[in-house]
């Protein structure tokens, strides 16, 4: 690239205008284009293949660049280098999400937002793909294209359907803990400098000795949560889609830098088994009274892209990048998305993605035996053995790792024997599933008309639900959690059709 900034084409040649085409000329002023123009067609071209496959998730986007810093001493946790000392610091991409919408959508929708941060270490990459929301719609993974599609548009109208949203729903009511989160004020939050972001999985902690613990992660606002009425999000959704774009671009630019306390809830693994929730399930969370909130960094951003596409579009994040001390748990839904998000990156930016310069790890790589592919552009390892055990050169590895590393769990497997042999399985509703969404439905009672606005929320959507038995049964769903709530949704939704 030129570093003075005159203009060149692609390959460097040096070019005298960027705005005149090569033509034969008639006299009345038109022209015939020459194949010999090859800078016009480069150019139409190139913009022909400027898009990249939109995700078919997660594609409306807001992102930035800042820092971790570890506040705590961790060490009886994790051996984790990125948390081995009191204030260390380690970059971050941060690029938070709605999740069904497109990417020219309103980022104020409705919706859950998705969290995805990067944390370059000094050990490699570590991928937080987390949500602003505690819990999540599903627990079998193999329902996730589904609870999605169903969010999404209908496959005849091409609109937004709230029956096929609720007829999947109350066909899959484990969703119900989700659902009264998102039709909370917290369904519309002010910015994403106002909200608070969850693992929602279980993960692990690891140790060098193969010891571990699980762990949730909890990410809090330090601006406070804020959120928007639906009044609100609907009408800036009209005047300014980009609403979230834009709000954390001039904060930033202004040096107004939003930061986030990090915390973790910690388990032994002797607690997991004769707990009361499931710690596998992502719709349960795990109460503050029984494993408190234990601080261990701050997280900063304070740096804007300095291209969308190139920083924030290109990003690919996921679950299976993990590093030496951080693990994932048996929680089938996080065991589905660490095969999902890099099969979706190598689909939608190609086999190399993880070169690109806002994936690429600023730890050194060397690994050699993933060799060439599209768009391969470090120099490929030159001429070192591209097969495993060369006795000609061999590759050095890092032992102590064994054991504390996501792909060799080899000590710290032995304690989920307790989670049974391989079967098939589909999560059951059982009653003790609607106890945590009416601990909600309580939590949102503590303020003052929230609950009104949760149930007139939940109530605009109802409403568009063409089928009366339908309806019943979504009034019945969450009956469920409260029978009060219940019915005064099935009230409000009956006088907000009668209008
Ligand atoms: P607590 O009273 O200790 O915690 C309640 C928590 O609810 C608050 O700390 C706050 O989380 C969160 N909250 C407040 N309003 C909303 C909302 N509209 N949507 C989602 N979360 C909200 O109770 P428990 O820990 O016993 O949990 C009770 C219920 O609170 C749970 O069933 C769950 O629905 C919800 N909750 C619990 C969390 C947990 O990890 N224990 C995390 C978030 C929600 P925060 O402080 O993170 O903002």
């Amino acid at each position: 690239m030129s570093a003075d900034k005159y203009y060149t084409l692609a390959e460097g040649c040096p070019f005298a205008s960027s705005s005149t085409a090569v033509l034969m000329r008639n006299r009345d002023g038109g022209g015939l284009g020459l194949l010999q123009d090859t800078q016009l067609i480069e150019t139409l071209a190139h913009f022909s293949r400027e898009r990249i496959p939109e995700r078919v998730v997660h594609a409306k986007a807001i992102g930035a660049y800042g820092e971790f810093e570890a506040t705590a001493d961790c060490s009886d946790l994790t051996c984790a280098s990125f948390l081995s000392e009191v204030g260390k610091k380690t970059p971050v991409l941060l690029r938070v999400s709605t999740v069904g919408p497109e990417a020219g959508s309103a980022d104020t929708s409705r919706d859950v937002h998705g969290w995805g941060m990067k944390l370059y270490t000094d050990e490699g990459n570590l991928d937080w793909v987390f949500n602003n929301t505690p819990v999540f719609f599903i627990r079998d993974p193999i329902k996730f294209p589904s609870m999605n599609r169903s969010h999404k548009r209908h496959p005849r109208t091409h609109l937004p359907d709230a029956n096929m949203f609720w007829d999947f729903h109350v066909g899959n009511p484990e969703g119900i803990h989700q659902l009264l989160v998102l039709f909370s004020d917290r369904g519309t939050p002010r910015s994403v400098r106002f909200l608070n972001s969850y693992s929602g999985h279980t993960y692990k902690f690891t140790q060098k000795d193969g010891s571990f613990k699980y762990i949730k992660i909890h990410i809090k606002t330090r601006q406070g949560v804020k959120n928007f009425t639906r009044e609100e999000a609907t009408k800036i959704a009209g005047e300014d889609p980009d609403y979230m774009i834009r709000d954390m671009f001039e904060a930033i630019e202004r040096k107004d830098y939003p930061s986030w306390d990090v915390f973790v809830q910690v388990m032994d693994p002797s607690e997991a088994e004769n707990y009361r929730w499931n710690i596998f399930d992502m719709t349960k969370v795990w109460p503050h009274e029984d494993f408190p909130l234990r601080n261990i960094g701050k997280l900063t951003l304070n740096q804007n892209p300095g291209n969308y596409f190139a920083d924030i579009e290109q990003a690919a994040f996921s679950p299976s990048n993990m590093v030496p001390g951080f693990a994932a748990s048996a929680d089938p839904v996080l065991q589905a998305r660490l095969f999902a998000y890099p099969d979706a990156a190598r689909y939608r930016l190609g086999v190399n993605y993880q070169q690109l310069p806002t994936n690429a790890a600023k730890a050194p790589v060397y690994c050699p035996f993933e060799r060439d592919g599209k768009m391969r552009f470090d120099g490929n390892y030159g001429g070192d053995p591209n097969y495993v055990n060369s006795s000609l050169q061999p590759t050095r590895f890092y032992p102590e790792v064994k054991g504390v590393s996501q792909n060799s769990l080899s000590l710290h497997t032995e304690h989920e024997k307790w989670v049974g042999e391989v079967t098939t399985y589909t999560s059951h509703m059982k009653k003790d599933d609607f106890v945590q969404p009416a601990a909600l439905w309580e939590v949102i009672g503590r303020e003052p008309g929230h609950q009104e606005r949760t149930i007139e929320n939940i109530a605009q959507s109802v409403k568009e639900v063409k089928s009366p038995k339908l309806r019943d049964e979504v009034y019945d769903l969450f009956g469920r959690v409260s029978l009060d709530l219940g019915t005064r949704v099935k009230r409000t939704t009956e006088a907000f059709i009668k209008k």
